[in-house]
C-alpha cells in the first residue's frame, strides 16, 4: 500500500527513527478523520514487520512481507470493535504479544480506534505500555485525542497529523477519478480527502454532487428546480443538507462579503439546530431554508 503523498515526510521520518532504534514502542497517531491515519499506521506496521526494511519502507520480498501480503502474519494484530473496545479484547491482544515473535522480528499491535477503549481496557493496556515485551510496538490511532485517558497519553509518543493542503487533496482526488473535485467539495467534508472519496464512491442518492447541482440550479433561478422539490427529495438527509448549505453560504460570504450570504448562513445554523429535535417536520424545515437560496 503506497503511503499517501501528504504523509511521505512523516512516514520517512518515523522509519528513519526506527532504523536508528529511536522509535518509541508506544505510538499514538492523532488527527481528524478522513486523512489516512490508518493507512499510515499500516505502512509503518509493514515496515516494522519486514526483515529487510529500508528508509523507503518494507522490502516486499522477505518471508515476513509475503505473510503480511497474504494477510496472515502471526506477529501482527489489529484490535477492532464495533462500538466499545472492552477489557477482554485488550487482554486477548496483550496475550498475543507475550511470547517471542514467531517470525523472530517485531510484534505489532494496532488499535485503530483507541478512543473507544473502556476505562478498564485502557488500564489493562497501561502495563504493556509501561513495560512492553521485547520487540513490541503498539500503534494507537484516534480522531478524538481528548477521549483518551491522560495516563495513556503520557505513555505514548504522540504524532499529530495535520490536514493535507487543498492542492494536495485536489491532486489526490483527481488522480482517483473525481474530476470535479473543488475547494467547495473539500470544504463540505471538512477538507478531509478520504471522506470525499468515500462519500462519492457510495452509490446512495445523496452525494455532494447531486446537492451541488441542485443548489446551483436553485441559485440560478431554474424554474424546474424549486425549493419545495428539493426539500421533498432531500428530507431524509436534511441534517447533512443543512450542513452543506451552511458550508456553502459560509464560503460565499468569505468570498463576497454580502449580507444575503450571512443571512443564509445564520438560517442554516438555526436549521441544523432545529433538525436535531426528534419529530420535527424535516421537509418543512428544509423548505424554509432552501427558499432563502431561491431567486
Ligand atoms: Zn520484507
Amino acid at each position: 500500500m503506497p503511503v499517501l503523498p501528504w504523509f511521505t515526510a512523516t512516514y520517512t521520518s518515523l522509519i528513519s527513527r526506527y532504523l536508528a532504534k529511536k522509535l518509541h514502542h508506544g505510538l499514538l497517531l492523532t488527527g481528524v478523520s478522513g486523512i489516512g491515519k490508518n493507512q499510515l499506521a499500516l505502512g509503518l506496521s509493514n515496515t516494522l514487520l519486514c526483515k529487510h526494511p529500508s528508509v523507503d519502507g518494507p522490502c516486499e520480498q522477505c518471508q515476513s512481507c509475503h505473510l503480511r501480503q497474504a494477510g496472515n502474519h502471526p506477529d501482527f494484530h489489529i484490535l477492532e470493535s464495533e462500538k466499545q473496545l472492552g477489557v477482554d479484547k485488550i487482554r486477548e491482544g496483550i496475550a498475543k504479544l507475550s511470547g517471542t515473535a514467531q517470525m523472530g522480528g517485531n510484534k505489532v499491535l494496532l488499535i485503530p480506534k483507541a478512543d473507544t477503549m473502556t476505562e478498564a481496557a485502557a488500564n489493562a493496556l497501561l502495563k504493556t505500555l509501561e513495560e512492553p515485551t521485547n520487540n513490541t510496538f503498539l500503534l494507537l490511532i484516534t480522531d478524538s485525542v481528548n477521549k483518551l485517558m491522560p495516563t495513556i497519553l503520557s505513555r505514548c509518543e504522540r504524532q499529530v497529523l495535520s490536514l493535507p493542503s487543498v492542492s494536495e487533496s485536489l491532486n489526490y482526488l483527481k488522480a482517483k477519478g473525481v474530476e470535479d473535485a473543488s475547494d467547495a467539495l473539500l470544504a463540505a467534508y471538512g477538507y478531509a480527502p478520504l471522506r470525499v472519496e468515500e462519500a462519492l464512491s457510495g452509490d446512495d442518492d445523496l452525494s455532494y454532487r447531486h446537492f451541488s447541482d441542485g443548489m446551483q440550479a436553485l441559485l440560478a433561478g431554474d424554474a424546474n428546480v424549486q425549493a419545495q422539490t428539493l426539500a421533498n427529495k432531500w428530507q431524509d438527509n436534511a441534517q447533512q443538507i443543512a450542513l452543506w448549505c451552511q458550508q456553502l453560504s459560509h464560503n460565499e460570504y468569505v468570498k463576497r462579503q454580502q449580507e444575503t450570504d450571512y443571512k443564509r448562513y445564520a438560517a442554516c445554523v438555526e436549521a441544523v439546530k432545529t433538525l436535531q429535535h426528534a419529530g420535527v417536520n424535516k421537509s418543512l424545515v428544509l423548505f424554509g431554508l432552501l427558499k432563502k437560496f431561491q431567486r
